[in-house]
């Protein structure tokens, strides 16, 4: 079987290429370098799949590329490509977003409407939620994004669902809930904590920090791309957490005996956009395709900051 990844350098894309790689399968990775955060840390992810039996890269645009010839052949798409984070989505950064979560999107799916798809697993986000009220979040909760990103998030997942609806085209939506661990993206909480931490920098906390995520490791985010292609149900969306809640606050308590350093920690104002707290109802998946989060905060900060460590300078 051939897989497409798109998105193949970034965070995600990355881990999922080389598990597919690792079952077996033939990987095509698409990316194009998307210069949201620096093109030597997205050539470092795909480092180890270079040159690898099964794997070819494109480099290019989504919107750019002939879409036909990069489908030839191909079984399924695993479509991770988008300009992820929630804070440049405001504003004039908003056309970006449009452009690669959306409009990328779309002609994505329009290319595969007439292939014989074993499935099309779309990324969506806990951020088509925005914040909700009802703890843990169903799938059935409402949604109503606190952010630009959000709102292409949940386009994305909307047209992914129409492209099924009208063309039969097998999507599988996954709701992701914080994704953390080696490679994580450097705008990102758990990142930008660690790094302050190894470096004896300053941990700038958005809030009080009493505010709570569900933070999904690397590994099970991975594990359930897996599992919803073989069994996720067509046209339908999946919260993919880590199974817990945790206050931010309590992660950098974590994090300092993790590191063995007191955190020199600075609070700030709360941001636009942030949803105040994220909990996964994750029940959907486990019954329908038995996703089961296997690594606790704990010892996914454990990896994260042993990786970090060791690839510290990547990222100064
Ligand atoms: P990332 O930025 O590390 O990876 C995305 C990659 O897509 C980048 O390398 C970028 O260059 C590429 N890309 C963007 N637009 C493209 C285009 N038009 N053509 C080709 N390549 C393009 O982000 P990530 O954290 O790995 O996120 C992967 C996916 O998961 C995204 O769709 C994101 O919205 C979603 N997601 C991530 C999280 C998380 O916690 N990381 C949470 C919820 C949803």
């Amino acid at each position: 079987m051939k897989i497409v990844v798109t998105g193949a350098a970034g965070f995600i894309g990355s881990h999922l290429a080389e598990r597919l790689l690792k079952e077996g399968y033939a990987v095509v990775g698409v990316d194009s370098f998307l210069d949201y955060y620096p093109r030597r840390i997205k050539e470092h992810n795909v480092k180890g799949l270079n040159g690898k039996k099964g794997f070819e890269f494109v480099e290019g645009d989504i919107l750019d590329l002939n879409l036909d010839k990069l489908l030839g052949g191909i079984d399924a798409v695993f479509h991770q490509a988008a300009i992820a984070g929630v804070r440049s989505s405001w504003g004039a950064g908003f056309d970006e977003y449009v452009r690669n979560n959306i409009l990328g999107t779309q002609l994505l799916l329009e290319a595969c409407r007439d292939r014989q798809l074993k499935k099309f697993v779309y990324a969506s986000s806990s951020s088509v939620y925005g914040d909700s009220d009802e703890l843990p979040i169903k799938e059935t909760s409402p949604v109503r994004p606190v952010s630009p990103y959000g709102v292409t998030k949940l386009s994305g997942e909307q047209l992914a669902y129409l492209y099924f609806k009208g063309y039969g085209v097998p999507v599988v939506s996954l709701r992701y809930f914080t994704v953390y661990g080696p490679r994580q993206r450097p705008d990102m909480a758990f990142h930008k904590f660690l790094k302050a931490v190894v470096t004896g920098g300053e941990i700038e906390v958005y809030g009080t920090g009493e505010q709570t995520r569900d933070f999904t490791f690397i590994g099970d985010a991975v594990s359930a791309n897996l599992a919803a292609f073989s069994s996720g149900v067509g046209g339908e969306s999946y919260n993919i957490g880590g199974g817990s809640r945790i206050k931010l606050i309590e992660c950098i308590r974590i994090i300092e005996e993790i590191s063995g350093k007191k955190a020199n920690i600075r609070f700030g104002d709360s941001q636009r956009g942030d949803a105040r707290h994220t909990y996964a109802d994750v029940t959907k998946a486990k019954r329908d395709f038995q996703y089961l989060p296997l690594v606790g905060i704990r010892e996914g900060l454990t990896e994260h900051y042993n990786w970090l460590k060791k690839n510290l300078e990547l990222y100064l």
